[in-house]
């Protein structure tokens, strides 16, 4: 099915890829064909203990004296199905095929791997050709970036010579990434005292926000479910009436929330005023909201779910008023969106915090931040801030998944190779960015501070979903740019 594309090895190896399962967490297989690959041909590697592969190759005749070049991406991929589709991705290869336009590269049902595979295609059709002049070459694939960056977690400075980085794994032609943001996530748990109360339940739910990455897409001004919901209730204004069994929202503390709600006990009184106390609030938020977020609802119905809280039908253990309005004063608090834009390059996020997920255990209420900066300083600070936050609440802080930025620097040698190159090959000039979300460059950097790195890679659309696709001619032209880069970089 790929044998007629170009450049033929490149798409032979992205086959081959193809053929062995490799989603995340299930790399074994992909493991030993990379190192099936360089026992084959004679040339040495290094599998490191983690399971990352690296092989290298010597320098063509004449790039003896140029520094080493690494070629780097990913060996797993996120492996997701359409519903209804029967493949078992855990044993089976992918089903590739050629879109009918001819134009791009998908996988029948699944999630293609072009993220990252086309990194490994192009590191192992470089190691295996004999007409492509290159300074010392390694690839460099890493298992697991998807579920944690692991394997760029746990690469060895000492198994790796090349400190001149090329990162395979950005999905858009034309943009040389230089930077990317550093994260953690902030966890903030607040202990409720409940009391045992008498009624009906009433189930408050916002619903219909747009969402999105919460690095990528927090400055496109998206609202988030949880912090309108805390909003909603503010505005209520219904102070000791109102007794939640729970409130929960969000999926993942890196996707801005799209829905959430809060489960309550209300006496025959109280439903009134509340329900009336509803729709004022309603009628206000969506006058302002409505532009910014056009699918937004707010629900307000009667349920009978009152999960663990239910002593028995009519009787509920909630929180108490006292107790939420901690959690609501955090909600109304804490930071979200972008709080501080780059100045170098300028006009891009540079400091952002999403609240990402909010769920009732027992009786802790638990929220979820997601930081990131593309300065360290400001992550830290970001982070203590809500720390501060949680504790002035009477909530306790703790922090996780942290990793580290990659700063852009004012000079690089690389960068401004690649942008010579690509001017060269496309006749017109590059977009130079940094992108506000995690890249394993940033582990790479803290391993090997030297490390001059950039990130670029074919067009792919849609990656980690069932319409994954790569383009053909883009995945053709990035080859070219990364042959004549490899020349020049040996002094050709
Ligand atoms: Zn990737």
């Amino acid at each position: 099915m790929l044998d007629k594309l170009k450049p033929s090895s490149v798409w032979k190896y992205f086959g081959e890829i193809c053929a062995i399962p490799h989603g995340s967490g299930n790399i074994g297989a992909i493991s030993a064909y990379l190192q099936k690959f360089a026992e084959d041909r004679g040339l040495a590697y290094i599998a490191e203990p983690c399971g990352n592969v690296i092989i290298r190759k010597d320098a063509t005749p004449g790039c003896e004296s140029a520094p080493a070049i690494v070629l780097q991406g990913h060996m797993d991929m996120v492996a997701v199905k359409e519903d209804g589709c029967t493949k078992d991705m855990e044993k089976e290869g992918l089903d590739v095929a050629v879109s009918d336009d001819g134009q791009f590269v998908y996988a029948k049902g699944t999630s293609l791997g072009g993220d990252d595979g086309i990194a490994l295609a192009y590191g192992l059709a470089l190691l295996d050709a004999d007409d492509i002049a290159h300074p010392a070459f390694e690839l460099v694939a890493t298992v697991d970036e998807e579920t944690g960056m692991d394997g760029a977690r746990e690469l060895l400075a000492t198994d790796v010579r090349g400190r001149r980085w090329l990162n395979l794994d950005s999905e858009d032609e034309g943009i040389l990434l230089a930077g990317c943001a550093g994260g953690l996530t902030q966890m903030s748990t607040f202990s409720v005292t409940r009391d045992t109360v008498s009624g009906s339940l009433l189930r408050i739910s916002v619903t219909g926000c747009r969402g999105g990455h919460s690095g990528t897409e927090i400055d496109k001004n998206r609202a988030n479910a949880i912090l309108i919901l805390a909003l909603l209730i503010r505005e209520m204004n219904c102070g000791k009436m109102l007794q939640p069994l729970w409130i929960s929202g969000g999926e993942k503390d890196n996707a801005i929330p799209t829905s959430a709600e809060m489960v309550l006990c209300v006496n025959e009184y109280e439903r009134f005023e509340i329900c009336r106390a509803f729709d004022s609030a309603e009628r206000k938020l969506l006058a302002t909201l409505r532009r910014q977020e056009p699918d937004l609802a707010f629900t307000l119905e009667e349920t009978e779910d009152g999960g663990e809280h239910m002593i028995r039908e009519g009787s509920y253990r909630v929180m108490s008023p006292a107790s939420f309005e901690k959690v609501l004063d955090f909600l109304l608090l804490v930071p979200f969106g972008v709080s501080a834009m780059s100045e170098e390059p300028k006009g891009l996020v540079e400091t952002s915090n999403n609240v990402g997920i909010i769920r009732t255990v027992g009786d802790t209420v638990v929220v979820d931040s997601s930081v990131r900066s593309m300065i360290a300083l400001r992550k830290e600070q970001l982070g203590d801030k809500i720390a501060l936050l949680t504790s002035l609440c009477g909530g306790i802080a703790e922090r996780h998944s942290e990793y580290p930025g990659w700063e852009f620097r004012p000079e690089s040698a690389l960068r401004d190779t690649w942008v010579e190159t690509y001017r060269e090959v496309y006749g017109e000039e590059p977009l130079v960015k940094t992108i506000h979300a995690g890249l394993e460059c940033g582990l790479i950097i803290e391993h090997m501070p030297e490390t001059d790195a950039i990130s670029f890679g074919p067009n792919i659309y849609d990656i980690h979903t069932t319409s994954e696709r790569m383009e053909i001619a883009s995945v053709e032209r990035t080859w070219n740019l990364l042959v004549r880069l490899l020349a020049k970089l040996g002094g050709k």
